[in-house]
């Protein structure tokens, strides 16, 4: 059947952004209904002013919406379980992830149901909605099913092929500013190349989450010591600038929803 509701799960990142605007330009269809942004308030100012800039008019035809589940950082530090970021723990290993579920996934959910008029725990058709996810041929691992029979998710990045860097190109081929990389400014899953480009601004307000979750009254709450970045060093500690980053992996591709960093 076709879909009632036809959404973009946005991003603000390159691979969300390009598959925006080429619905825009008719190069990838049918025109969805509306574009998605699940806001955890802890995004870096450059993806605040880009989504400002796609929100503006004459950029895309359909409406973006905005929907928040408060702010992540400030939730995850008042001890709010439903808040917990996969940060590495000092014995080894990553604590458990709640974030991406309940502050991107969730919140996402509950506009879809408000979109098609339907109450929280109403019935909604399966298929009745067809969720575009910005996943590029790159990133294919991220490749998965909504997990609600009501949402079916759609890959147009896969279907046609394209890498982030095709995403890249065709931006600059059509005059498009460069997005920002989108994600928490703390998030965990980053590369060294990622931290090593963060703006000052974003670096501050990570290292200070990265402190917070080793500060003496914070450590039960936290239930073992928890550092921001894979080398169990305080951020202010990391040093970006020699070769630590050799073979890491873009840790992002854990996070196999595909709703964040795209
Ligand atoms: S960007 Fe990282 S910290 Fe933020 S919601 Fe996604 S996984 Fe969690």
């Amino acid at each position: 059947m076709d879909p009632k509701l036809i959404i973009i799960s946005l991003g603000a990142g390159v691979q969300s952004t390009t598959m925006a605007l080429m619905a825009a330009h008719g190069e990838i269809g049918p025109m969805p209904d509306c574009a998605i942004f699940a806001d955890t308030g802890d995004e870096p100012e450059a993806v605040y002013d880009h989504l400002k800039w796609l929100m503006s008019p004459n950029v895309l035809p359909f409406p973006v919406i905005v929907v928040s589940e408060g702010k992540l950082s400030a939730e995850l530090l008042s001890g709010n379980d439903m808040a917990r970021v996969p940060f590495f723990v000092g014995k080894g290993g990553l604590s458990a992830r709640q974030c991406t579920r309940n502050f991107k996934i969730r919140p996402v959910r509950r506009q879809i149901r408000k979109c098609l008029g339907v109450a929280p725990r109403g019935y909604v058709a399966p298929g009745s909605v067809s969720q575009w996810i910005g996943i590029s041929t790159d990133e294919v691992m991220r490749v998965k099913p909504s997990g609600a029979r009501f949402i079916e998710n759609r890959h147009p990045l896969i279907e046609k092929r394209m890498t982030r860097g095709d995403c890249l190109q065709w931006l600059l081929r059509n005059g498009y500013p460069r997005p920002p990389k989108s994600a928490c400014v703390y998030c965990p899953y980053q590369s060294n190349a990622q931290w090593r480009e963060k703006d000052p601004v974003s670096m501050a307000q990570a290292i200070a989450v990265d402190e917070a979750l080793r500060t003496p009254e914070n450590v039960v709450r936290f239930r073992g010591e928890l550092y921001v970045h894979p080398s169990l060093k305080p951020l202010r500690d990391v040093d970006f600038s020699n070769a630590e980053d050799r073979g890491q992996l873009n840790l992002f591709n854990n996070e196999c929803e595909g709703m964040c960093g795209v």
